[in-house]
């Protein structure tokens, strides 16, 4: 398995922008192990078997079914894959999670309360808990005996959760941390036994607590009335001096933040991996459909528009999919390589990844809901009826896009992490801006033209990195450390870095499976050639929307030269490999490139 990264620079988060990575130092699904593989079949096994009959009654929410499932999957081993061995989990690989993720996405509120429990539910426990919390708690949440969750937005404090107003206070006696306030939206809340909630210390330090359902004065509030993953529980949870051991705090006071976010950066990742599922998933679905569909004399797959959305779909979920792993892969081997402290370690790692984990998150959510949305379109009227399965995944899939952090928040996050790391010098972006500014001011250079399959691509990558410097440098230049208030400036950069890392992410793979002679190699390639033409496109728009809001007169004139210098690229025939792409889906109903 080729995921060790050449060189410290490539290992870091975010370097992908500015350093030169190979096709062997990206991790693909064709590096999945037979084991991996296993996995993926016993899931989707799993899945089909215990939790698809019973989604009708799911969605209906039939009391105790939900939490009964979630239990069935710990018999079965599943519950305790994020957790360590010697408190009775599976500690599975974080590759082998990321199947987790994807395979049992298949049924999205099943997903959401077993991300519930087994992600953001546990890795504070995993993370932050001292040895008796861990010893308490770990076995019994592997076994699936305690069901846990997570519990941080608030009625008035979501995306800023940060401004909770839950307060926790030392009880006259000292041996109480007395919570009071309100929890918002909890998933699993309404079964859960074990809730991960932050509060702040005498109202103003931010810190997590681990509370018990039957703590006195802690109430669950009803079921919410949701658009979508109605199979899933979401509930408030309400505090009324309600009387916590003083040994349930954790981690340290006024140090919930790291908690908190830490947890996010791996549930977005989750979130991610499970997106890739569900774009798969509906594929097959609109396949499926597009051939039974006749109009007009013939099956509605024969139409071009629809042929164009079915390989548009796969192309999208193709690029997805490939960043999934490749990220998968890059964590796996930073955590692999970590000292003997593993567990402290992958909290770093998760860390150093958050660019990346944001980037899954934001790609993952607006990957499915382009593909729910265009197989709503293929399935015509009927796409709109609850009776056929497109109306339930449309619904269920734009969660997706607001919690773990909203796409807005994440977009910033992505930009604002990359600028820390540059400005402490963790990332040399401002050495390659620099570097950039005198290559623009020489002039054009004579290149020799690229040669060899994909070697246009790889030309685009290279530019369109550049891009991203010649559109961030400007904009620090001019908005310095207030560049966070122009946030359409700053949305505009995130688009171009997910793009460039979609680029990266889906030409290695390309390569990697044409250096093996993979049986979809050539596919693979048309579908670069196809994402890249139309991602420079996109990037090109992006930075020249940023670029006119930074400057004007003379210098905006001498930034757009060179944006278009930059930005220029090949024409392709994206309409006939989209058409190629359609065929090979329809060919067998499902998305062409699984486990290549
Ligand atoms: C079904 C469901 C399940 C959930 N499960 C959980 C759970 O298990 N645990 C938990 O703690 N929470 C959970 N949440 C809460 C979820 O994380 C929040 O809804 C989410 O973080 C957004 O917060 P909000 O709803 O308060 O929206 P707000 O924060 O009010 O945001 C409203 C809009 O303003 C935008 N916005 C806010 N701040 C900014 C900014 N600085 N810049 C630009 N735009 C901004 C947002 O992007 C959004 O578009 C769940 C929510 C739902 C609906």
């Amino acid at each position: 398995m080729a995921t060790t990264p050449v060189s410290q620079e490539l290992n870091r988060g975010g370097a992908f922008l500015v350093a030169t990575s190979s096709a062997e130092d990206v991790f693909t699904p064709a590096d999945l192990t037979d084991d991996q593989r296993l996995l993926g079949r016993t899931l989707e096994e799993f899945l089909a078997k215990e939790v698809v009959p019973h989604i009708p009654e799911l969605e209906k929410h039939k009391e105790g079914l939900m939490p009964e499932l979630v239990r069935k999957a710990g018999e079965v081993g599943l519950l305790g894959a994020g957790i360590p061995e010697q408190y009775g989990g599976a500690a599975l690989d974080k590759i082998s999670m990321t199947i987790v993720s994807e395979k049992l996405s298949a049924y999205p509120s099943f997903m959401v309360a077993f991300g519930a429990h087994t992600g953001i539910g546990t890795v504070p426990i995993v993370y932050f808990g001292t040895e008796a919390q861990k010893q308490k708690y770990l076995p019994k949440i592997a076994a699936g005996e305690l069901l846990s969750c997570y519990a941080l937005s608030e009625p008035q404090a979501g995306s800023d959760a940060l401004a909770a107003r839950t307060r926790a206070v030392l009880s006259p006696d000292g041996k109480s941390w007395l919570l009071s306030g309100q929890k918002m939206w909890i998933t699993s809340g309404g079964f859960s036994d074990v809730f991960i909630v932050f509060a702040k210390v005498d109202g103003e330090k931010f810190s997590s607590f681990i509370v018990d359902r039957k703590t006195p004065g802690f109430s669950v509030g009803a079921e919410e009335n949701k658009m979508g993953i109605r199979g899933s529980s979401t509930v408030p949870l309400f505090f009324e001096n309600a009387a916590i051991p003083k040994e349930n705090l954790l981690h340290e006071i006024g140090r919930g933040h790291i908690v908190a976010f830490n947890t996010l950066n791996a549930g977005r990742f989750s979130l991610g991996a499970s997106c890739v599922g569900g774009a798969k998933n509906i594929l097959a679905i609109a396949s499926k459909y597009a051939k039974e569909r006749t109009a007009f004399g013939k099956q509605i797959c024969e139409f071009g528009l629809i042929k164009a959305k079915l390989g548009e779909m796969a192309l999208k979920t193709y690029a997805l999919e490939s960043m999934i792993y490749r990220t998968a892969g890059t964590i796996e081997a930073a955590v692999a390589s970590a000292g003997t402290d593993k567990v402290a370690q992958a909290m770093q790692v998760l860390e150093e990844y958050a660019i990346e984990s944001s980037i899954s998150k934001v790609v993952g959510s607006e990957t499915l809901d382009y593909c729910v949305d265009e197989a709503v379109q293929i399935f015509g009227g009927y796409g709109f009826h609850e009776d056929y399965p497109v109306a339930r995944m449309y619904r269920d899939s734009r969660i997706n896009r607001i919690f773990e952090g909203t796409n807005e928040i994440n977009r910033l996050v992505i930009i604002q992490m990359l600028l820390k790391r540059a400005m402490a010098g963790v990332l040399p972006l401002i050495p390659a801006a620099m570097k950039l500014g005198e290559e623009l001011l020489a002039g054009p250079s004579f290149e020799e033209p690229p040669a060899g399959p994909l070697a246009e691509e790889e030309r685009s990558l290279a530019q369109a990195k550049k891009i991203f410097l010649l559109a961030a440098g400007a904009a620090v230049q001019k908005f310095r450390d207030q560049l966070a208030n122009e946030q359409e400036i700053v949305g505009a950069l995130a688009n171009i870095v997910m793009d460039v890392y979609a680029i990266e992410s889906s030409l290695r793979r390309a390569q990697k499976s044409a250096a093996a002679s993979g049986s979809s190699a050539a596919l693979m390639s048309d579908v670069v050639r196809a994402f890249t033409y139309d991602a420079m496109d996109r990037i090109e728009k992006e930075a020249r929307t940023a670029l006119a809001a930074l400057a004007d007169g003379d210098t905006l004139t001498t930034q757009l030269a060179a944006l278009r210098r930059l930005a220029k690229h090949a024409p392709v025939d994206a309409i006939a490999i989209r058409r190629r792409v359609a065929d090979a889906v329809l060919a067998q109903d499902r998305y062409p490139f699984d486990g290549r």
